[in-house]
């Protein structure tokens, strides 16, 4: 418990990074430069203690101290998502490399799910940066074994092997979006996807391995075409110019089947 609720801070901390991460690197601004928070409306720094993750939101009533402009709800909602998911994480699967892995990898869905729902961005750094942390992290957090037993050796060590069957899931999951891309192309001739959602499915299986990193692209599409459907109409948008942020729903259902399968392999540590 006590570890579960320091993971929950530490995700409150997290969470105020990413927020820096959704507004600075679409716009390519530095991540260290400057190194404090500012205010994008009047580029005053912010002091420390207006700046403490979901608590100055509400001490400040949302408000800029310095010119008093609105500051966005995504900036709360950011770290207290984080912060809640941290705690449920560590809660459900202990200190383990697993849940280490699946911390890093929250973080990184939870960045492209606020940017490209903001910015219709998917940035580079977490998307072909997450594609490398995966496949580092099957060494300590194997993904399953499946395809890679094709092509290397069973006498490999699991760890390598783990590696190559997460190197496998990031190229599938590139090549999987590539063709129904390509495909939409020649059928409707014109772009439905960009190339961030092919990097991000990259990225998806360089965490989750093949199966769930499939699994999370159908739960997404599904979850995707419903809601733009029901916004589309409710919001009485032309259907051909709204832009779906595809890359926010692949997010959301990324990270509920990553807490799914590990769920579902090693159960919960929690003791009822
Ligand atoms: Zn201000």
């Amino acid at each position: 418990m006590l570890a579960a609720l320091l993971a929950g801070l530490f995700g409150l901390l997290i969470g105020s990074f990413l927020n820096a991460c959704v507004y600075r690197l679409p716009r390519d601004l530095s991540l260290w430069n400057p190194p404090r928070s500012f205010c994008p409306n009047c580029e005053k720094g912010i002091a420390w203690y207006d700046n403490l993750p979901a608590v100055s939101y509400l001490l400040l009533r949302g408000k800029c101290r310095q010119c008093a402009w609105p500051i966005p709800f995504r900036y709360f909602l950011l770290e207290i998502l984080c912060g809640i998911m941290y705690f449920v994480i560590v809660w459900l699967f202990g200190v383990t490399w697993q849940s280490a892995k699946l911390l890093v990898f929250t973080a990184i869905c939870l960045e492209l799910i606020f940017s490209d729902f903001e910015e219709r961005i998917l940035p580079d750094e977490f998307t072909k940066g997450g594609t490398v942390l995966g496949i580092l992290f099957a060494w300590l957090a194997p993904v399953p074994l499946g395809f890679s037993s094709l092509l290397v050796p069973t006498d490999w060590p699991a760890p390598a092997r783990a590696m190559v069957e997460s190197a496998m899931g990031a190229a599938f999951g590139y090549g999987a979006l590539w063709a129904i891309s390509w495909l939409y192309r020649k059928v409707r001739h014109r772009e439905g996807m960009g190339m961030g959602d092919l990097k991000m499915a990259m990225m998806i299986g360089a965490f989750l391995g093949l199966m769930p990193m499939l699994l999370a692209m159908m739960a997404g599409s599904i979850l995707g075409t419903v809601v733009g459907l029901i916004y589309i109409f409710a919001a009485k948008k032309d259907a051909g110019d709204y832009e779906l942020p595809m890359g926010s729903f692949l997010g959301i259902a990324a990270i509920i089947v990553a807490i799914l399968d590990i769920y579902r392999k090693v159960g919960s540590s929690v003791v009822h």
